[in-house]
């Protein structure tokens, strides 16, 4: 089978289970475990940042910085499309105790114009506003990546209204490495960062969060009463650590597959739209003689795996066991549907 329902089903290379399998491991509840200290230290470095927090998920490390920025009853601002308010099963709410001010962006990008008009007054009928939360890329917007100068204008009314600015960087590096921007450039705008090495960097299991000093301190609270204290989960933190290391420059070569194939699709007349490819997700309009689900269905017949994301959409996300025969495969087939 040749999947592309996610960038999260990578398996493990020889190179990267070498590298977990002779990682030094302690326990980390402790503070004892090499690796992930190692781990923690290297991502919050590669950002300019003071400190980082090892998770399971990214799922963990977002709902983690919601609660260490807000207090129950906040208000979170964050687009409609956004990771942390669709498929966090309502943490906010849950977890944190906050409304969401879901704002209407461009492929889930806000803008500073945006965020101003979300900020609540100051009136006791109104949430307070706690936190504006940011995703780059956006998964629900097809791999839509910011400009980096929105992020300034955004963080200039962040810091005017004194709020703290999360990123949810699941593909940060996708973008990163797209735009050919700095990761420090990121530190330097954002108070917490969640990244995901269990995306395209092909790690097995896990994210990390980074931030400053202090805001880590209390985030590794929240993540012990979250039950996400692991114990010798070193050789975990090394395959992000070997990643990090190796996996992030190749994430250029999934972005240009993804074009290719978004040139396939486009010339067939069931697909009735693309969203402009700029990483590594394809999201594709299906109508005519197919709907989302049955085109998916077609493909899996053919050995091929993507997602009918909702009835008309249908999502191929590319990742390092993607090969280029694997996409020379997948066009001849698309090509006589
Ligand atoms: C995958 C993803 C996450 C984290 O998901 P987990 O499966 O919990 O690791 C967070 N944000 C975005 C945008 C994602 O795509």
């Amino acid at each position: 089978m040749i999947d592309f329902r996610s960038d999260t089903v990578t398996m493990p290379t020889e190179g990267m289970l070498a590298f977990m399998h002779s990682a030094p491991v302690g326990d980390d509840v402790f503070g004892e475990d090499p690796s992930i200290n190692a781990l923690e230290r290297i991502t919050a470095a590669k950002f300019g940042m003071e400190a980082g927090l090892f998770c399971p998920s990214g799922t963990m490390t977002n709902q983690l910085a919601i609660k260490t920025h807000t207090q129950a009853g906040d208000e979170v601002i964050c687009d409609e499309l956004s990771h942390i308010y669709q498929y966090e099963g309502g943490g906010i709410a849950f977890n944190s105790g906050c409304s969401v001010k879901l704002l209407h962006g461009d492929r889930g990008r806000l803008t500073a114009e945006q965020i101003i008009a979300g900020i609540n007054p100051e009136d006791v009928h109104k949430p307070i506003t706690g936190l504006i939360s940011l995703e780059n890329t956006s998964n629900r917007g097809g791999g839509a990546c910011y400009d980096f100068e929105t992020f300034k204008a955004i963080k200039k009314v962040a810091t005017h209204h004194n709020l703290p600015l999360h990123l949810d960087g699941a593909r940060l590096f996708n973008a990163i490495v797209e735009k050919k921007e700095a990761p420090i450039e990121y530190g330097n705008i954002f108070n917490s960062i969640s990244i995901c090495l269990s995306k395209g960097l092909g790690a097995p299991v896990g994210s990390v969060l980074i931030g400053d000093a202090a805001f880590i301190k209390k985030a590794r609270r929240w993540r012990k009463v979250f039950g996400g204290g692991m114990r010798q989960a070193g050789s975990l933190a090394a395959a992000g650590i070997y990643a990090l290391e190796h996996h992030i420059e190749r994430l250029i070569e999934d972005h240009k597959n993804a074009k290719i194939l978004s040139e396939a699709l486009a010339k067939k007349d069931f697909v009735t739209s693309i969203l402009g490819v700029e990483t590594n997700i394809v999201i594709a309009t299906i109508g005519g003689k197919y709907t989302a689900a049955s085109f998916a269905a077609a493909l899996k017949e053919k050995g091929i795996l993507a997602i009918a994301m909702t009835p008309t959409q249908v999502r191929f996300v590319f990742h390092l066991n993607i090969s280029e025969s694997d996409l020379a495969k997948t066009i001849d087939t698309i090509h006589v549907l």
